[in-house]
């Protein structure tokens, strides 16, 4: 709830309005995950408030710590023994969190640990506020900016999602801003229109992988349904309604996407618009048989795009070490291992 949802129910049951400011602020800042926290309560008020509220957790299950980085990679519990996955990671500019918006994922892409795991459930608002909560409580530390990049597409979750966005950036809480915040789809075309819409600051990451329907259709069942130019359509539109520079996620696989020919199919698609090409070496997962392009292919890869005038990044690897790309730690504590 937002201060003023929580002001207008606390008014309601006839409690002052600072009483809305205190249990806003143990929710929201404080992180609380039970009203019992609420020390500077009355005891009678907290067991009333908990008999109407709920609060969401996010309760740390397990940890890993990357002995390369200060990347830390969460197992978290939700209140029905549902589990999702999230990273912290610590950048110039400050710690960055990786969030999860559902239980698994529907899309199915064949090189995501997730979409390999199946769907279980939409994440709540909450529960997506909690993740930064307890990342933060066990870390010591004040995550600056968000990623929704975990598990799950945040698109097919789009009210809840959207609802995260506007308490997470409310400044009397949490307080990241959009500015700071990066949503990541695999393209689901009608929600990138309604997104356009809400012209928020946020960073649009869409995961292209591949430039055209023939390979974007093997790897990413959703382009059968929307393909490569509807998806690109609907990306321009976003770009031109919002003024904001679109992020396309390229993961380098090895044979698959990675040729010469790929480049410049793709750099004669985007160019022209608003955007920037992110390669990422794709991560080795479990069963997929897929490997990393290498340095040299990518570096041919990016002077094919920069050559078309299109502005390109290579990711950084971080947390190589604890398999930190989204979905691999649920899925291994799943079959009980490691
Ligand atoms: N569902 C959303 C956000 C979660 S996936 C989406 O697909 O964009 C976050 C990012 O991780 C996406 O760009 C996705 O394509 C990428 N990804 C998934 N598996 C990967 C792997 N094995 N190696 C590299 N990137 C991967
Ligand atoms: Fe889902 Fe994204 Fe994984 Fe595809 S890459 S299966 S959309 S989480």
């Amino acid at each position: 709830m937002t201060l003023a949802e929580l002001s207008a129910a606390f008014s309601e049951m006839r409690l002052p309005k600072y009483r809305a400011e205190q249990v806003y602020r143990w929710a929201q800042q404080r992180g609380a995950s039970s009203f019992s926290e609420m020390t500077d309560l009355p005891l009678e008020l907290r067991t009333a408030l908990s008999e109407r509220f709920e609060l969401r957790s996010a309760e740390l299950l397990r940890r890993r710590d990357s002995k390369l980085d200060a990347t830390k990679k969460y197992l978290f519990a939700l209140s029905d023994g549902e589990t999702v996955e999230s990273v912290l990671m610590e950048y110039k500019h400050g710690f960055s969190q990786c969030l999860s918006t559902q239980v698994g994922c529907k899309m199915g892409c064949t090189f995501c640990a997730t979409g390999q795991s199946g769907f279980s459930r939409d994440l709540l608002p909450g529960e997506m506020i909690a993740q930064i909560q307890s990342a933060e409580r066990d870390a010591g530390v004040r995550v600056g900016h968000i990623v929704l990049m975990g598990m799950g597409e945040p698109l097919d979750n789009f009210g809840n999602v959207l609802r995260f966005l506007e308490l997470v950036s409310d400044e009397k809480g949490v307080g990241i801003g959009m500015r700071h915040i990066s949503l990541s789809t695999c393209g689901l075309a009608d929600k990138i229109y309604a997104l356009a819409e809400k012209k928020l600051q946020l960073t649009l990451s869409v995961s292209l992988h591949a430039p055209n329907d023939e390979i974007r259709s093997r790897t990413m069942p959703v382009n059968r349904r929307c393909g490569v130019e509807p998806l690109l359509e609907s990306c321009r539109y976003y770009a031109q309604t919002t003024n904001r520079r679109i992020s396309f996620e390229y993961a380098m696989i090895g044979g698959v996407n990675d040729s010469d020919a790929c480049a410049k199919e793709l750099g004669r698609r985007l160019s022209g618009m608003l955007c920037h090409v992110n390669l990422i070496p794709v991560n080795d997962v479990t069963g997929t048989g897929y490997r990393r392009s290498g340095p040299e292919r990518i570096k041919r890869f990016t002077e094919i795009l920069e050559h078309r005038g299109i502005p390109v990044t290579v990711r950084r690897t971080l947390g190589a070490d604890i398999e930190a790309s989204c979905g691999q730690l649920r899925r291994h504590s799943q079959k009980g291992g490691t």
